[in-house]
């Protein structure tokens, strides 16, 4: 059975963190699709540990890999992998929460000048919140995921300002995909133009070329 939309606030230290994102962060944005690779890799290397003892969780699966997606008219960039996924309670632990004194550390070492801003690349990295990066770039994210394994599937959406809304999603398949709407591109505040081809393909080159797993875009391997 389908529930209706929720809408769920975020932890306040995920709050604190994505406003950090938006507002602090002004260099180095490139940096968010390192992050969002990585953490398909992660997903994709979970998905396979787990089909050792659970061999059905690969099924017929195609090949494990991290696609890209371009709309240029709809100005979106996503990142999809079939991966290991998230269940409805693993959204909520993972994404609307953080553990960890990770993020704490990271403000403090963030505030600190003798840091720079340049590390801050290094330090988003390092603590473990490279999922909320996404929003240096976009000024809403989607994620559509569904648990390898599970039925349910589902679709959780924020425009990074202290909440966000979880709602069943309908597409069949155990791909994850998050989508990032992005903001307008702009050499000031160091934002790339993420729907141009050749400026993914220098990204990926710079920090995701030792990826385990192909990342693709249209029929190209990027790595
Ligand atoms: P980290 O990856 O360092 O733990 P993130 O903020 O990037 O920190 O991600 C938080 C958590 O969300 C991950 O640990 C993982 O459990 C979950 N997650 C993020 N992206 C994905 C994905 N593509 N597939 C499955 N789980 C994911």
């Amino acid at each position: 059975m389908s529930a209706a939309p929720q809408t769920l606030d975020f932890q306040a230290e995920v709050s604190e963190l994505l406003d950090l994102m938006v507002h602090s962060l002004y260099s180095h944005r490139e940096i968010f699709l390192r992050e969002l690779i990585s953490n398909g890799s992660d997903a994709l290397d979970k998905l396979r540990f787990e089909a050792l003892s659970n061999p059905d969780l690969l099924g017929e699966e195609a090949e494990l890999e991290v696609r890209l997606e371009i709309d240029t008219e709809a100005r979106t960039l996503t990142v999809h992998d079939n991966g290991i996924g998230m269940s409805r309670d693993d959204v909520v632990a993972q994404i609307g929460t953080i553990a960890r004194s990770g993020p704490r550390e990271l403000f403090e070492r963030m505030q600190n000048k003798a840091d720079g801003e340049g590390l801050a690349g290094e330090l988003i990295g390092q603590f473990g919140v490279g999922f909320y990066s996404a929003f240096m770039v976009a000024d809403k994210v989607s994620l559509v995921t569904r648990r390898a394994g599970d039925d349910g599937e589902f679709l959780c959406v924020s425009d990074g300002a202290g909440e966000y809304t979880l709602a069943d999603a309908r597409r069949y398949g155990h791909v994850t995909s998050v989508t990032l709407h992005l903001r307008e591109a702009d050499d000031a505040k160091d934002i790339d133009d993420f729907t141009d081809e050749a400026t993914v393909r220098r990204v990926v080159k710079t920090y995701s070329d030792f990826v385990r797993y192909p990342i693709k875009l249209g029929d190209q391997t990027l790595n």
